[in-house]
């Protein structure tokens, strides 16, 4: 398999409040693990800035028009000498944007749309983009959950916009539900989502009984489960979605924070876990949509749980 990396350094400087959870850090701990040598094979790639028509995929003009207004100027250096270290803005009790948000959030548009590029023209296989800030939280119409646009659904729209894909599957393990990608296409039979997610736990969506058109598949998990319910929930409501549905591209909402060591959630998954998944889906892959399969970045909040379990999910889609 040949498996791409979109990556860029802007991604380090959409900053977030002292103790923030979502935070440089993140990437900085999984860009360390990829620098071994079993990564030597990955396409590595910086991420092109994405078009500001991309938002609008999935998204209002009104609500680009709010995030860049909010995002605030650079510090002087009047504010530097009284001690300010930088310039936040809140969009919301979670989610706020610094100086570079706007650069930032527009190259992980970027990247997403890049990554479906890459994999309908045949430049890679598969491809993983390492990117902040998340999207899985963002709806239509709101910011939230320290997500600013919905990077998965825009690369979903994208896919069938410019590469004629007439049906995307997402699927979404990040251990929160994906509020905002369901809200963006659960009238929508032409994208399937499925997530598996603690529940309960913001943001509070993801019941089995929200379906959809039919196109919505939710597993959620009592907290402290495990390898055991995340896998019966994979085997017996997710795969069999895919199956029926026949995606032409996969799209993985990968967030890492069910992993046991996350700080945010109570699932006990380990490395082993998002090897075992990421190998299911690139076997439908294989057999549905020509081995296309996009995987972005979501949460994960423990650093070596995240870059762990990136790695562990990164290698299988390497090795195929
Ligand atoms: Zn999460």
């Amino acid at each position: 398999m040949v498996t791409r990396l979109y990556w860029h350094p802007i991604y380090l400087q959409h900053l977030t409040s002292p103790g923030h959870p979502e935070r440089p850090d993140r990437l900085r701990a999984l860009h360390s693990v990829l620098e071994g040598d079993e990564f030597y094979g990955l396409d590595r790639v910086e991420a092109p800035m994405g078009d500001e028509e991309a938002i609008l995929y999935v998204h209002p003009e009104s609500l680009a028009e709010r995030i860049r207004a909010a995002v605030p100027e650079e510090i002087d250096e009047e504010e530097r000498e009284r001690g300010l270290a930088q310039h936040l803005t809140r969009i919301d009790g979670d989610t706020v944007v610094s100086p570079k948000s706007w650069e930032a959030a527009l190259t992980a548009i970027g990247a997403a749309t890049a990554a479906v590029d890459t994999v309908f023209t045949g430049k890679a296989d598969n491809v993983f983009v390492a990117s902040r800030p998340p999207g899985h939280h963002a709806e239509r119409d709101r910011a939230m959950g320290f997500c600013l646009f919905n990077n998965a659904a825009i690369a979903a729209r994208h896919a069938q916009a410019a590469h004629g894909a007439e049906r995307v599957a997402i699927v979404d393990w990040d251990v929160h539900h994906g509020n905002g990608t369901q809200d963006i296409f659960q009238a929508d039979p032409t994208v399937l989502y499925c997530s598996t997610h603690q529940m309960p736990l913001f943001p509070g969506t993801g019941a089995k009984d929200e379906t959809g058109v039919g196109n919505i598949v939710n597993a959620p998990l009592s907290p402290n489960t495990g390898s055991r319910e995340f896998r019966e929930a994979f085997t017996s409501r997710v795969l069999p979605a895919l199956d029926e549905f026949r995606p032409d591209l996969i799209i993985v909402s990968a967030g890492f924070d069910a992993h046991h060591r996350d700080p945010l959630a109570e699932i006990n998954l380990d490395e082993s876990d998002f090897d075992w998944a990421t190998g299911k889906l690139m076997d439908r892959a294989e057999r549905f949509s020509g081995n296309r399969l996009v995987s972005i970045l979501e949460g994960g909040y423990d650093l070596q749980g995240l870059s762990q379990s990136a790695a562990a999910h990164i290698t299988r889609l390497m090795k195929g």
